[in-house]
């Protein structure tokens, strides 16, 4: 590679990148040796806590998979438990297993977001993930701050009474959505159910803020 490139491989700086390089893909993408069950170990716990359980601003660092470059940012991960909680800590590296891999930001969401639905059965899960794309940002469009957002929304338990049968809507949803009702928006009440309202509303446990919502696009949020 660093011939095609036109450099010297023999030249001092570089003798040992190849080395150095592969080690640091190792290192990388990581994830790939790593699997959520061994992550979450034992430390899930049956508990009737009822509120909305969200852990903000994980830093996120991974590979998009078309240019091996990084993509960085910050990931929201949110959930109602259904009598089972899982260790705050233990979240954070859930979203370590998937995002240390070759990756693109909705697939990361939304592995994310099933790997929790699977392993904690919860009324309903919602991830949120910002991230600045090197390969936005050092080529192709060169943007330096474009930001994107992917959301995920999952319902754990199809079977509650009052849940859609899409699965996209979850007793999240609609229970944040009967609390912020009065602060909806204009547009919410057309788009109905079908979104992920349960982050699309302030966080009861971070109070985060939705602060735009336009059109299709994904939900957004003051940090
Ligand atoms: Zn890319």
């Amino acid at each position: 590679m660093l011939e095609q490139l036109g450099e010297d491989p023999t030249r001092e700086g570089l003798r040992q990148t190849p080395a150095r390089v592969e080690a640091s893909l190792k290192w990388l993408t990581r994830g790939y040796g790593m699997n959520v069950d061994e992550v979450i170990g034992d430390a899930l716990f049956e508990e009737k806590h009822e509120s909305m359980i969200c852990v903000r601003d994980i830093e996120i660092y991974s590979m998009c998979e078309h240019h091996m470059l990084p993509f960085f940012g910050r990931a929201h991960v949110a959930y109602l438990p259904n009598g089972r909680i899982v260790g705050l800590s233990k979240i954070p590296r859930v979203v370590e297993v998937f995002a240390r891999r070759l990756q693109v930001q909705e697939r990361l969401t939304d592995q994310v977001a099933e790997a929790l639905c699977r392993v904690l059965t919860p009324l309903g899960v919602g991830v949120v993930i910002e991230a600045y794309h090197l390969c936005m940002m050092m080529r192709g469009v060169e943007k330096q701050n474009s930001k994107t957002a992917r959301c995920a929304g999952r319902s754990g338990t199809t079977a509650r009474p009052g849940m859609s049968s899409s699965g996209s809507c979850t007793a999240a949803a609609s229970r944040c959505e009967d609390r912020a009702r009065d602060r909806r928006l204009p547009g919410d009440r057309a788009r109905g159910r079908r979104c992920v309202p349960s982050l699309g509303d302030a966080c009861r446990a971070c109070g985060a803020q939705p602060v735009e919502r336009r059109g299709r696009a994904p939900y957004r949020y003051r940090l």
